[in-house]
């Protein structure tokens, strides 16, 4: 009895040893392998072909982990939900993106975790999320397609890479200290300017590039910034880097006149890619400015900033308000004598609007000014909310309406095409596009029919344009044909 009791408890006790080291086992391989990774996730919406569990994941084109589970996401069948396991030595902060990348003659795909400046914190899960999430280098760019679906599949099918132009909004900094009176910015982003580090512009547009080569179409940017040159300096800097770092795109950008007047700083502009520039004049009358705050923009420099711009190939669109209070009837007429006397650009015109919060709102407030006091609950296009004091509202918009038609008539355009006919016939075809584009901004063109009319107005400028294009065409082909045919004793009499 004793013997076999002796049995059962050495049973148990080796029993309990087995499971106890079972249990330390599963422990420390459990906590090996949690400690050997950290996750992060990442989604992806739309084709992941050849990505799959194990595949490897780089940072910087070095191996740091890999793809631990892909699955689709129940809540959006088009988004994929990617986990990443990665080295717990690899810093991925904040400013990380992930891409789907291809080796070389291989095609293999891999992750790419690419960007994270030195000085931005290191990614965390937010709340309601179990492990960090990477973004995906998934922006969809075709939101961004300026060209009309109606356009489309002509321009695609001439394989030009017109079928989409996509203009990407990028904000480098905020903020305006200059304080127009009649401008939102610096009571909604404060007096204070802040940037963003040259080496993450840089690296968006380095990344923009990317995108641009590998999905075709051509593509430019935007820095939606208020005033892009508002630090001199730093502007400078920025556009140094782009340089240095082949990062040049196309791009637009609003610049206070009074800023373009530095040579150097208009040189960075055309150097790293700068086409047109956005420049607030509001008015061509002193008094005018003077009365909004916005004197240190001064009228007779205005045609030498321009033709500083033209000289190097960058263009302006110049913006203008009519219904200042020392505004008069004819006001239209005398911008446009100006405007006209310009090298050719992209003039918009607009009327004084007190935007509520602004210095402008409160002193036609407090004048007991305002005709329509929530004008933004009311709106009305073009219309003004309150009384020019030397002519009426309709009159404002009639002066305003006439700016619009003579500037995008189809003389007017046939004449801006004139004055720039020292340029390559792609530059003035961009440049009459964008004249009828901007018309738009005016004259509803939504539909065919309004395409329609527009194009048939403009059909002698379109035809000398497709005329030229097709001589040139037929010269080169001709070229080529000679050089193809050319007999062997005459290569060797001119030799
Ligand atoms: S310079 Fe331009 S952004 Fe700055 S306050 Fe004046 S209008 Fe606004």
């Amino acid at each position: 009895m004793e013997t076999r009791a002796n049995y059962v408890i050495v049973g148990t006790f080796v029993l309990i040893c087995i499971i106890g080291l079972f249990i330390a086992v599963l422990w420390v391989a459990g906590s090996q392998f949690r400690e050997e990774y950290t996750y992060y996730r990442t989604y992806f919406t739309g084709a992941v072909t050849g990505l799959g569990k194990g595949t490897v994941v780089r940072y910087n084109g070095i191996d740091i982990g890999h793809a631990y589970d892909v699955a689709i996401d129940d809540a959006d069948p088009k988004r994929v939900i990617v986990t990443l396991q990665i080295d717990p030595k690899a810093k991925i902060h904040v400013d990380s993106i992930a891409t789907l990348e291809s080796q070389g003659l291989t095609g293999a795909i891999y992750v790419e975790i690419e960007g994270g400046t030195a000085t931005s914190s290191l990614l965390q899960a937010q709340p309601g999320q179990p492990y960090p999430v990477i973004p995906w280098d998934t922006l969809d760019l075709d939101q961004f397609n300026l060209v009309p679906k109606l356009f489309r599949p002509l321009l695609e099918r001439h394989g030009t890479g017109w079928g989409t132009f996509r203009v990407i909004p990028i904000e480098s900094g905020r903020g305006c200290p200059y304080g127009c009176e009649f401008c939102t910015v610096t009571g909604f982003f404060g007096d204070s300017i802040r940037f963003r580090s040259n080496e993450s512009v840089v690296d968006e547009l380095l990344l923009l590039k990317r995108r641009a080569r590998k999905d075709g179409g051509q593509v430019a940017v935007f820095f939606i910034d208020d005033n892009f040159a508002i630090n001199k300096n730093r502007t400078k800097s920025l556009l140094r880097d782009i340089i240095a770092a082949d990062a040049q795109l196309p791009w637009v950008a609003q610049i206070s006149a009074n800023l373009l007047r530095d040579e150097e700083l208009v040189d960075l502009i055309a150097q790293s890619g700068g086409k047109w520039i956005f420049i607030g004049m509001e008015s061509i009358d002193p008094a005018n400015l003077a009365d909004v705050n916005k004197n240190f923009n001064k009228p007779d420099e205005y045609a030498g900033v321009l033709g500083r711009l033209a000289a190097r190939n960058v263009y302006a669109i110049t913006s203008f308000i009519f219904g200042m209070d020392n505004d008069s009837l004819g006001v239209a007429e005398r911008t446009l004598a100006q405007v006209e006397s310009w090298p050719p650009g992209l003039p918009i015109f607009g009327q004084l609007t007190p935007f509520p919060a602004t210095p402008l709102y409160d002193r036609l407030q407090k004048a007991g000014r305002l005709v329509r006091p929530k004008h933004w609950l009311d709106f009305a296009p073009f219309e003004m909310a309150h009384a020019p004091l030397k002519m009426t509202i309709r009159e404002a918009r009639q002066e305003v309406d006439l700016a619009w038609s003579r500037s995008y008539s189809a003389e007017r355009n046939a004449a801006a095409l004139k004055a720039i006919e020292e340029h390559g016939i792609e530059f003035r075809v961009s440049h009459f596009i964008a004249r009828l584009f901007f018309r738009g901004i005016y004259f509803p063109q939504m539909n065919k029919r309004a395409w329609i009319k527009l194009l048939a107005q403009n059909r002698g400028t379109m035809f000398g344009l497709a005329k030229e294009a097709f001589n040139l065409w037929r010269g080169v082909k001709k070229t080529k044909r000679d050089v193809v045919t050319v007999p062997e004793d005459k290569i060797s009499k001119a030799a």
